[in-house]
């Protein structure tokens, strides 16, 4: 397939899809020019104690930063998320849950997720819980996970999940830092047919943690879980002194729903508040129609809680539309690299929705592992985390999509909440790599980096920002307003940065280029690090790269390469000269690499995101400021890099 071919919208597709394009151009067209009438008007999707009369009210002035949208509202997001499916949909599966062994999977209907949520929350009353204390959840991916939170969202207690896999240090500064009255953890998190003793983890991360916070525990496993009395509690035995009924907490719109730290790609994370209206609004909303969500279908997230995409994608955005939400305990590389297509046969899912990073790492365990899996019933595929280079697209979508099932790759933030970017599967022709067109109530803008002019029209390249607010973007840094406000609000003035590079096309299509750092300068050649490893992932033997720039005394800077093999495939000074040889004549001399070293593992946050910053500083030999790197996956990848340098010449 000639790669920069785009892909019309299918008449299948079309006729299927809630949003076609004449559609998609009229609200877009309100939603813009109206943003007042349009979100009232959508808002009615969500079920209020008290319908907002005022719709927003956005001052983006800096340093004067306030947002705040259906401010006069009440509602429950809870109920929104589960009582109101009772009546027609009780007995359908809310959470089908996927264990990490196969062959396990349960499904809780909407009625048990009413009793057990209720439950949950009559216990975290009875611990002390109340509206607007702060909870961390620090579990692994099992139904209790959505039932914490949403018993948080039912009593009003604002909720902070915490990576299962993040160190203790990590769990205490988030515990410290939020004040949270209660820990919810599990004893032991089975993942990949290993154990991790969360419990014992915990207890380490409780040596530092200040004031007098509970820990309430649930039994995962059967292994044998030291409990310290007065402090620690079993779920199971809690729930059985408390009653069946809790109501639900009437909260106002702006009160806060949780708080979630960023996944640290770039440096400490910061404690992204996110509150109720209007969230729950917009990630309902871009659910149903980014993923063309229809009753019945079966919906599946591979995130994980930990990160913004299983706040929104995996729990409130599915549950609030009453969709069948899977929940996956294991990983896609368990017991093998089929288990997703096994999954996805067996449960006949309808929307699949991943990152780029897992989709690259199936690419290179090779073609064998998707053939002959009955993926007849999937209607679209999702990718969100990174740009995806062109060459994972087009393996998804022939692999896996057989060339008949719409991508749509989602641009979006911990900070924005949803979805800003993205094509609709039933009005936007595709392009391979290409975040494409933002959703209804999002203006973006394409500035010059350097002088922050608008840039106008089409075929221009600059970072991106945003013109006005939209329902689920978040409020402020927890207990840090002006942390808020320098870092998205003061270089722009008047705009929402996100901090990411961005080219619009010819055709008016928007390509996310990377982050701002990751921006490299070639001899005076602007370039994203995105284009240079997409070249290289392009040549068969590669199924990673990360590219990252160094001080040069010639070029300004240098491009240095770090590049995963395919499985099977040997490193050697051949392949070496070959793939350098590949990026100058994919790309241009501009962009020969100056340096390529082959990484077995490239160092990645918890939610599977390479952290250039990390390779910048090895690839500078900055070995004492390789900064903050409690977020990272496997820090011993890190001394590896280390240890096989690759000389600049
Ligand atoms: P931190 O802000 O702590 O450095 P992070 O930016 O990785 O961490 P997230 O909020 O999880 O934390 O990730 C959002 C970022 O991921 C975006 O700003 C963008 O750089 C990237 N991203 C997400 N989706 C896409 C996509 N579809 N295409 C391109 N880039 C994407
Ligand atoms: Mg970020």
């Amino acid at each position: 397939m000639n790669r920069m071919t785009m892909i019309e919208v299918k008449d299948e597709w079309k006729s299927r899809a809630k949003i076609d394009k004449a559609t998609y151009d009229e609200w877009y067209k309100q939603s813009i020019d109206d943003p007042e009438g349009f979100w009232k008007q959508h808002a009615k999707r969500i079920d209020w104690i008290k319908e907002p009369t005022k719709v927003k009210s956005i001052n983006y002035t800096y340093p004067d930063v306030s947002i705040k949208w259906f401010e006069d509202g009440e509602l429950n997001v809870c109920y929104n998320c589960v009582d109101r499916h009772l009546k027609d949909k009780g007995d359908k599966t809310a959470i089908l849950w996927e264990a990490d062994e196969p062959g396990n999977a349960q499904h809780i209907t909407f009625q048990q997720l009413h009793e057990h949520v209720c439950k949950f929350a009559n216990v975290l009353k009875e611990l002390g819980v109340q509206k607007g204390d702060r909870v961390v959840i620090y579990l692994p991916m099992i139904p209790q996970a959505a039932y914490a939170m949403l018993a948080c969202a039912r009593i009003g207690a604002i909720h902070s999940v915490v990576f299962a896999g993040f160190s203790p240090g990590a769990l205490r500064d988030r515990v410290n830092d939020s004040e949270a009255k209660v820990v919810i953890t599990a004893n032991h998190a089975p993942r990949g047919g290993k154990a991790t003793p969360l419990k014992k983890n915990t207890d380490k991360a409780f040596e530092g943690i200040e004031g007098d916070v509970k820990c309430l525990v649930v039994k995962r496993t059967g292994d044998d879980t030291p409990m310290t009395d007065g402090r620690d509690f079993w779920l199971h035995e809690m729930e059985g002194k408390v009653g069946n009924d809790c109501d639900c907490e009437p909260m106002n719109a702006e009160d806060p729903l949780f708080i979630l730290y960023t996944s640290g790609s770039t440096g400490k994370p910061k404690g992204v508040v996110h509150t109720s209206g209007g969230y729950i609004v917009y990630t309902s909303m871009t659910h149903e129609y980014v993923f063309d969500y229809h009753p019945g279908d079966i919906y599946w997230c591979t995130a994980d809680v930990g990160w913004i995409t299983g706040h929104s994608y995996i729990v409130y955005g599915p549950l609030a539309n009453g969709a069948t939400t899977l929940v996956f305990e294991s990983t896609p590389t368990y017991p093998d690299a089929s288990r997703c297509w096994k999954v996805c046969e067996e449960h006949k899912v309808n929307q699949f929705y991943t990152a780029p990073t897992a989709i690259r790492a199936l690419m290179g365990k090779g073609r064998k592992h998707v053939e002959g899996h009955d993926l007849s019933a999937l209607k679209i595929l999702g990718t969100v985390g990174e740009p995806i280079n062109p060459e994972a697209w087009n393996w998804y979508y022939e692999e896996v999509g057989h060339s008949n099932v719409p991508i749509v790759d989602t641009y979006w933030q911990t900070e924005t909440g949803g979805i800003l970017i993205t094509p609709l599967p039933g009005a936007t022709p595709l392009k391979p790599g290409a975040a494409s067109k933002p959703f209804f109530g999002v203006k973006p803008v394409i500035l010059e980096p350097q002088s922050g002019e608008v840039l106008e029209g089409n075929g221009v390249e600059g970072v991106i920002a945003i013109t006005d607010s939209w329902p689920s973007q978040m409020r402020t840094v927890y207990k840090d307003h002006e942390r808020f406000v320098n870092t998205y609000f003061q270089q722009y003035k008047g705009y929402y940065f996100t901090e990411d590079g961005a080219k619009r096309d010819e055709d008016g299509y928007i390509w996310i280029t990377g982050r701002v750092d990751d921006v490299i300068n070639v001899s005076g050649h602007r370039m994203g690090t995105a284009e240079v490893e997409s070249a290289l992932v392009a040549h068969k033997a590669v199924s990673e790269a990360a590219v990252v720039g160094f001080p040069h005394d010639v070029k300004g800077q240098g491009i240095y390469c770090y590049v995963t093999l395919m499985e099977g495939t040997e490193p050697s000074d051949d392949l070496r000269d070959e793939l350098i040889k590949h990026v100058r004549s994919e790309i241009g001399p501009i962009a020969k690499p100056d340096a390529l070293q082959f990484a077995p593992d490239m160092p990645k946050t918890r939610s599977g995101k390479i952290m250039r910053r990390i390779l910048r500083k090895i690839a500078e030999d900055k070995l004492d400021e390789l900064g903050d790197t409690s977020t990272l996956a496997d820090p011993s990848v890190v001394d590896h890099l280390i240890e096989n340098r690759q000389n600049k010449g």
